[in-house]
């Protein structure tokens, strides 16, 4: 395969992973970024998990009815506030016609393999580079405070299994010996261990590994906002993109733009990616304290992941626009489930944050090539970004380089039609 140049657009996990593999193969790489840093969007400060047993798509078969109950529920983890756009409404019907098993199921599988592959390929980058991150592989508890149905969780089990995950059921005594730390007061029914499931700090790994592939010859150029883009005169080919006042031409165009990437190409495609807003909070806590892992828990749906010598607690979905807004209320929220599980928390330090997750309707992210050619789509990797970005960059580069892959690229391509099951 010849060296090609290649711009890509996008400095969060997925475009710095996507530039990573493609230097790795030999081209000239440029990543361009909006913001002054890598990872200063959704890649900040997010829940931290890299974990495919817990990959499903939102679209499932009682979103409707749990999202109209949250339309009165102030304390509900989901909130829908209409923007008056029709790409939100759009996005909605698209979102509620995936709301069935069968759509369910087959989305599902495409994440759990797509995560399944992006481990692998972490391992790999990890083994290459050595990179730092806070990395913790001691798996993702899912804590039950009521006990699930005996049936309902077998078939969990059994379905995981035949992924190849190593999912087991831990009953009380189990949990409390694996998370010391637990309220003597708070009822524990069991938990579901994935025990190759991990965490680590995705916003360090975006900047160890952008630092270690510039000392090998990638140009990073931050603070460029790309506005326009330059086709050629029968529109089919993308030959060039625009910020104010630079212009960059080249072979191929990787658009990691995530919630931007629908605004910003609207003019030349429609790409069905809309911002679900989601919070965290951080705070320094020493290794002996409170959580000791990555803990989800399945009544509130907080997310719990031990970073080194910090914890941060994530949740919340709301789907409300672009608004990046830190509301305070919400993340009291989350500290306020965590004290329900692990009593008090400490007050100094603690970094509140709100994210954007670009999320598509049926929860896949689109991954390939697209109508214009030389514009590639690596985008709307929703709730499970960090988990999917290595695999994700993999696929990507299969098809830039027009070679067989793992998985089928026709089932993240950008037209749901052309979609296939993996
Ligand atoms: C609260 C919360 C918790 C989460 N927890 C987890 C988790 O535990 N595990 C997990 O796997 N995932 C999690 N996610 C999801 C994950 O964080 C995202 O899927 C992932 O960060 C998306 O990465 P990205 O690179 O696509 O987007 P981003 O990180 O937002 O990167 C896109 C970049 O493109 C740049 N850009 C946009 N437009 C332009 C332009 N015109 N020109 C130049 N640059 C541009 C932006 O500035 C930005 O830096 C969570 C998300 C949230 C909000």
């Amino acid at each position: 395969m010849h060296a090609r140049k290649i711009v890509v657009i996008g400095a969060g996990v997925i475009g710095v992973t996507t530039a990573h593999v493609l230097r790795a193969e030999g081209h000239d790489v440029t990543l361009l970024e909006a913001s002054p840093a890598a990872a200063s969007g959704t890649s900040y400060a997010n829940g931290g998990y890299l974990s495919a047993a817990f990959c499903a798509p939102w679209a499932m078969p009682g979103l409707p009815k749990q999202a109209w109950a949250a339309l009165f529920d102030r304390q509900a983890p989901f909130r829908w506030r209409p923007d008056g756009s029709l790409s939100q409404l759009r996005w909605l019907r698209d979102l509620w016609s995936h709301c069935n098993a069968a759509d369910f199921s087959t989305h599902r599988q495409r994440l759990i393999r797509l995560a399944l592959l992006s481990r692998v390929c972490l391992q790999d980058v990890v083994a290459q580079t050595g990179v730092a991150f806070d990395f913790q592989s001691s798996g993702v508890l899912q804590l039950f405070r009521q006990a699930p149905s005996a049936n309902i969780m077998e078939k969990r089990l059994q379905e995981l299994q035949a992924f190849g995950c190593d999912a087991h059921w831990y009953e009380p005594d189990q949990v409390r010996a694996m998370e010391t730390g637990l309220s003597q007061s708070v009822r524990i029914a069991g938990g579901l261990h994935v025990r190759d499931d991990a965490s680590g700090d995705c916003e360090r790994f975006v900047q160890e590994l952008l630092a270690w592939n510039q000392a090998r010859g990638l140009h990073f150029e931050p603070n460029v906002q790309v506005e326009s883009l330059e086709l050629d005169t029968c529109g089919e080919r993308l030959c060039a993109v625009r910020s104010k006042t630079q212009r960059w031409q080249a072979d191929a165009f990787v658009f990691a733009t995530g919630v931007d990437t629908a605004r910003l190409l609207r003019p030349y495609l429609r790409v069905p990616i809309v911002p679900v807003k989601g919070y965290s909070v951080t705070v320094p806590l020493a290794h002996s304290d409170g959580a000791q892992g990555a803990v989800i828990d399945d009544t509130s749906k907080l997310a719990i992941a031990r970073l080194g010598h910090r914890l941060r607690l994530a949740g919340m979905a709301e789907v409300v626009g672009h608004d990046r807004h830190i509301d305070t209320a919400r993340c009291q929220q989350l500290v306020d489930h965590y004290v329900s599980l692990y009593g008090p928390m400490p007050e100094e330090g603690r970094q509140l944050w709100a994210g954007l997750r670009p999320m598509t309707p049926d929860g896949t992210p689109i991954i390939g090539a697209t109508p214009i050619q030389g514009l590639y789509l690596n985008a709307g990797h929703g709730t499970y970004g960090w988990t999917l970005a290595c695999g994700s960059a993999q696929l990507l580069a299969d098809v830039i380089a027009k070679r067989p892959s793992t998985l089928s690229p026709n089932a993240y391509a950008l037209d749901p039609a052309r979609r296939e099951l993996v």
